[in-house]
């Protein structure tokens, strides 16, 4: 049935693409089609909704879509967005075309731009769309399955032609300063080492380790290195392990390979219930809120909630900010955050456990 106040929606993809945003759009389409309501497409992020880039969306626009990676609403960075004269724009543009709310599908940043909206009038759901899985408030972001999957493939391949050769190969990847991709990839790839800005990287312990190895016959070594390490920390260390161990050692950065191809099936559904369940959040009038998975079920949380436990998570919060949340929002966050850092250290752990 048609909800009496939504009679348009819009749908958008902002910052850093990933597999499974198509699927997020057309879930989010079909699910308001279904609804009696119409969605208009917004292209390029919050560019579009500045500079009126958008048409209504049927659900033959989006058929052929949820096997593609990238985003058939294109995505980009939009500066002029976070101004107050931007933000003005984008809310006028909006008032002047029905579009009663918004479905934010990004990272961080896209979330933050979404509060704006929801401040000045236009309701917007967020669903995490990051390759990176650094959005604390949820277990899972649309994309993060397809990359972890491109880079074990590439992984894989490198780890063939290293035992051929006896080499070590020191592999980049993506997760800006969030070592997930890294640490998983690193234990499904049989990785010798993971190097992540979370955790100190004992370098000589690894080095030690890698010698050892050798006289017992290894010949195939895979480092893999977050790109949160910054600056030339992967080059660098190719180069110190060559030169300490005399293993030929070659670096590799997977990149923007990592951010395409086509979407796994766990992006596939994710991404689907997430795009159907942002489309019930705000029929039934709620927003502010980012659409989850945690536990194995898609819930949602409250935008507020979602940056704080992100701050506390990567030590940003001052103790002002803490102090000033309610002692039951406290708790629980504190309780989160912890369970945060534990499963990562857990996975960091293992992965070294395992390279022995
Ligand atoms: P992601 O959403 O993947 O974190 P970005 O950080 O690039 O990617 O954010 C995407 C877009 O969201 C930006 O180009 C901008 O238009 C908007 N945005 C980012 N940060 C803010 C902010 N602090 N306030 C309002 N809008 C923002």
């Amino acid at each position: 049935m048609a909800n009496k106040t939504f009679k348009r929606i819009g749908v958008l993809t902002s910052g850093g693409d990933a597999p499974g945003m198509n699927a997020a759009v057309r879930a989010v389409v079909i699910s308001a089609v279904f609804k009696g309501i119409e969605v208009m497409g917004i292209y390029e992020g919050y560019k579009g909704l500045i500079e009126n880039d958008m048409k209504l969306l049927s659900s033959r626009d989006v058929s052929n879509i949820i096997n593609h990676g990238g985003t058939i609403l294109f995505s980009n960075r939009c500066d002029k967005f976070k101004t107050p004269e931007g933000l003005q724009i984008a809310v006028e543009n909006c008032r002047k075309n029905g579009i009663d709310g918004i479905v934010c599908i990004g990272g961080d940043g896209t979330f933050r731009g979404a509060t704006d909206l929801s401040r000045l009038g236009i309701p917007c759901i967020g669903i995490p769309g990051t390759i990176d899985n650094d959005i604390s408030a949820t277990d899972y972001t649309i994309g993060y399955d397809t990359a972890k999957n491109t880079v074990i493939e590439m992984v894989d391949r490198l780890r063939d032609t290293c035992e051929s050769h006896d080499r070590c190969n020191v592999v980049e990847v993506m997760g800006r300063n969030a070592g997930y991709i890294a640490v998983e990839c690193g234990i499904a790839t049989g990785a010798i080492a993971v190097a992540i800005k979370e955790i100190p990287f004992d370098k000589e312990e690894f080095i030690d380790r890698m010698q050892k190895l050798t006289k017992l016959g290894k010949r195939n070594f895979i480092v893999i290195a977050s790109e949160g390490m910054g600056g030339d920390f992967t080059e660098n260390l190719t180069k110190e392990i060559q030169s300490r161990t005399g293993i030929e050692s070659k670096f590799a950065r997977l990149a923007h390979v990592q951010r395409g191809g086509c979407p796994t099936c766990t992006d596939r559904v994710i991404a689907t219930l997430m795009g159907k369940k942002a489309v019930d959040l705000l029929t039934e009038g709620k927003y502010n809120l980012v659409v989850c998975y945690n536990n194995g079920k898609i819930c949602d949380v409250e935008m507020e909630y979602a940056f704080m436990l992100d701050k506390i998570v990567k030590g940003k919060a001052t103790e002002e900010e803490i102090a000033s949340l309610a002692p039951d929002v406290r708790e629980k966050m504190m309780i989160d955050a912890e369970n945060i850092k534990e499963h990562m250290n857990s996975l960091y752990e293992i992965a070294h456990i395992m390279a022995r």
